[in-house]
């Protein structure tokens, strides 16, 4: 028998919630983003599963293209950071990719490259996130010079929000504004949407939304709303109890002898550590699924193991099975504990978990 620590990924969960972001926008097209391997769940798998319905993908850079053209996928996909060097761009141009792009610089990089056929590229614009994109004030001519190119075939306009997953924040509509003036008049299709911009904004969904962490089952907003309560999970995260015993109550567990029982405490050793990807971070009481039930990390998490509370699950024993994130429990909830949020619990999965798809 092996390791148990496994990941499920449900594929089905995955179709369901990206038609839920169609749903929101039956005109536009959805960009289903699985950058970083698909946030930890297999960027190929998913492409596959997905590739009938979707629109186009996103992934961050050339690797993770690349990735994705050499498993035959065929629908358009769109590099998010864009290129790094000017050789990616015969790449991106041979194999039909499309690319963004963030600064003048890379326009002009674009205006010299020696390309098989004109590209499709995504104009990015800083409207107030000040991490990647063009001045809105140099946009339209950013945008100009483009057309001028006969290395482009095509330009979508695109900007990335900083706080659409705080509705009560001034920014969202700040930045669709300076985005509204900047590219008034240009006749080309626009993209603003990630996946909280997709459930709550729905001035932002315009011609091509990018969903990502919502694909995967997971509220981008710390408090669940409308929409984002009809996403199902798509990762559930488990092992099994390889260890129990009692601790005495003054006792304590694990290093640092970080918990210290105050009474009879039913301990059990699970097959699951930061080595796994399960955050270090997570403090005692952190909840966790046993048998139907929550129960409670207790102590530090070590590298190949940490330790559960199993007091009141008295007919829990080596061999069962405990859910971490998932179908029962989800990882918009978990990740507080561990001062995190979804997108890393996702990402920080390591090879050593094993990954299984229904
Ligand atoms: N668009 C861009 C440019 C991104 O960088 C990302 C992710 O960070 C997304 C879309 C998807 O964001 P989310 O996972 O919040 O939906």
């Amino acid at each position: 028998m092996s390791r148990a620590a496994k990941i499920t990924v449900d594929l089905d969960a995955i179709r369901h919630n990206y038609r839920l972001a169609r749903s929101l926008n039956p005109e536009g097209n959805a960009a289903a983003i699985i950058k970083a391997d698909g946030y930890g769940h297999g960027a190929v798998v998913i492409a596959k599963a997905l590739e009938s319905e979707a629109d186009a993908f996103g992934v961050a850079c050339i690797e993770e293209g690349v990735e994705l053209i050499e498993a035959g996928i065929k629908k358009p996909v769109l590099l998010l950071e864009g290129f790094f060097e000017a050789n990616e761009l015969e790449y991106i141009s041979d194999n039909d990719m499309w690319c963004a792009v963030h600064s003048l610089p890379q326009i002009e990089q674009i205006a010299t490259a020696t390309l098989s056929k004109p590209i499709t590229v995504w104009l990015k614009m800083n409207s107030g996130m000040n991490r990647l994109g063009i001045h809105p004030d140099d946009y339209q001519a950013a945008y100009e010079r483009l057309k001028q190119l006969d290395n482009v075939a095509n330009v979508v306009l695109m900007t990335h929000f900083a706080c659409a997953d705080e509705l009560e924040k001034s920014e969202t509509e700040a930045q669709l504004a300076t985005f509204n003036r900047a590219a008034e008049g240009i006749d080309a299709p626009a993209s603003m949407a990630n996946s909280a911009g997709v459930l709550a904004w729905s001035d932002s969904r315009r011609d091509w939304m990018r969903p990502g962490i919502m694909l995967y089952g997971a509220t981008p907003f710390p408090e669940s709303q409308e929409n984002a309560d009809q996403l199902i999970s798509a990762m559930t995260l488990t092992s099994e109890i390889i260890a129990v015993r009692n601790v005495q109550p003054g006792e304590s567990v694990g290093y640092g002898s970080h918990f210290c029982a105050d009474k009879l405490t039913r301990v059990a050793t699970v097959a699951l550590g930061y080595a796994d990807g399960y955050p270090r971070h997570a403090v005692t009481g952190t909840p966790v699924w046993v048998n139907g039930q929550r129960s409670r990390i207790i102590g530090r998490v070590s590298m190949d193991m940490l330790t559960i509370d199993l007091t009141e699950l008295p007919d829990a024993d080596v061999g069962t099975e405990v859910e971490f994130w998932g179908k029962n429990l989800p990882a918009a909830e978990v990740a507080p504990y561990c001062g995190t949020i979804p997108y890393t619990l996702f990402t920080g999965i390591t090879r050593r978990v094993h990954k299984r798809y229904i």
